[in-house]
């Protein structure tokens, strides 16, 4: 190992060794990701439900809201967060426990990854997830059954709010599920990129949902406008036919399906 790859692990091994130290039970439990992932979800969405409830009485974030003729009631916010409740204890920690019964958890590595590694992990799996989501839901709008039966339910607000994201039928969060948890493990990366991933994957796909374009939205920084995000998403919201992959938008372009720019230009 040559002196600067030593530098990048030795970034990261005080965090790793602390983790394993003082953590290493919980995090190697299989309900660790799921209660991460539930987690970030209450704790990216609640600030965006507060804007919600203030609504026009706070200029400073409404000026930004997309569709500003709807606005989500409580009673909506509510559903969607029982929604996501319902859908953990039905479907979600089930299959984990059949998942433990099947692949007991193997013993966390000792080492760290370099931060190269850990950032070309993170980036691999947010891309290799954000192509299966594009075939998958290309799919689910192509082929009628499908979208009535699995994906219909998750449309069923034209304008998304924050706790909307995870609005979806069991069959959606379990494949959305799937691909975060296997995507890092098949690809033989580090626990910490898998951790991280699934944290930036709900943070993403909140953003995606939350309804308002902010000038410092992602979609807004990211170069060549190759992030769709909240503004993109909530196109697709409105017209179900475009705009099929979750975070990025060069599949979109690629296979024609990306809003036009001055769609996007909000
Ligand atoms: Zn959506
Ligand atoms: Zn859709």
């Amino acid at each position: 190992m040559n002196s600067s790859t030593s530098r990048q692990h030795f970034l990261l091994q005080p965090f790793w060794e602390y983790i394993l130290t003082e953590f290493a039970g919980p995090v190697n439990s299989p309900v660790f990701p799921v209660l991460l992932a539930f987690s970030g979800y209450l704790c990216f969405s609640l600030p965006f439900a507060v804007i919600d409830m203030l609504g026009d009485r706070c200029q400073f974030f409404y000026q930004y809201k997309i569709q500003k003729n709807r606005r989500p009631t409580i009673n909506m916010m509510i559903f969607c967060l029982w929604k996501a409740v319902c859908n953990h204890v039905i479907y979600v920690f089930p299959n984990v426990f059949l998942n433990w019964l099947w692949m007991p958890p193997v013993p966390l590595p000792v080492s760290a990854p370099s931060v190269f590694t850990l950032l070309g992990e993170v980036l691999g799996c947010l891309l290799l997830f954000d192509f299966q989501y594009f075939i998958w839901h290309f799919l689910h709008h192509k082929n009628h059954w499908l979208y009535k039966r699995v994906h219909a339910v998750h449309h069923e607000y034209v304008a998304p709010f924050s706790w909307s994201s995870q609005h979806l039928s069991g069959f959606e969060l379990m494949a959305v599920g799937f691909w975060s948890t296997i995507n890092p493990n098949r690809l033989g990366c580090h626990p910490l990129t898998s951790w991280i991933c699934n944290l930036l994957s709900v943070w993403m796909s909140v953003d995606d949902h939350i309804g308002y374009s902010f000038p410092w939205s992602l979609h807004h920084i990211f170069p060549l406008g190759l992030y769709g995000g909240a503004l993109a998403h909530d196109l697709h919201h409105q017209k179900p036919g475009t705009n099929f992959a979750p975070f990025f938008r060069h599949w979109d372009l690629i296979c024609g399906t990306a809003s036009s720019l001055g769609e996007l230009s909000l």
